[in-house]
């Protein structure tokens, strides 16, 4: 399908991370950027929308550890996940790998980076990308 004609839905918003992007919503009236993607804006409900790809690094928002986990990820805990700002009002949730739990900061520096392993349409799908240092 034609990237600028993807319904502005979750599962548009895998597609494009199998395909390494990251995509927002962003709203032609106000100019607020939907993340997870929706049909219409959440700030002003206008439906008049387009896809804009976001910055592959933001900034740590909060973070837990997981130690007890859902069992498909059970032989990775205990993983740090976490909330990651790529700009103003979008906000990805996902596992952190690669650096040990202590020292993670809020607003400290985070990749996204893409993995290769499918999993659910449910959101978050953890394993498709991850944060890194
Ligand atoms: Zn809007």
């Amino acid at each position: 399908m034609d990237e600028a004609s993807r319904p502005f839905t979750i599962e548009s918003f895998y597609c494009f991370v199998k395909e390494k992007k990251l995509m927002g919503a962003k709203c032609n009236n106000c100019g607020r950027t939907s993340l997870p993607p929706r049909p219409m804006c959440t700030n002003c409900r206008s439906m008049d929308l387009m896809w804009q790809e976001l910055p592959k690094q933001g900034s740590l928002v909060t973070y837990t550890v997981i130690h007890v986990a859902p069992h498909r990820f059970s032989e990775l805990t205990p993983y740090p996940v976490g909330i990651v700002e790529l700009k103003e009002n979008a906000r990805l949730p996902g596992v952190i790998k690669g650096i040990d739990p202590e020292q993670l900061k809020i607003g400290m520096k985070l990749n996204i980076a893409f993995g290769q392993e499918p999993t659910t349409t449910e959101w978050p799908q953890w394993s498709r990308y991850h944060f890194e240092p």
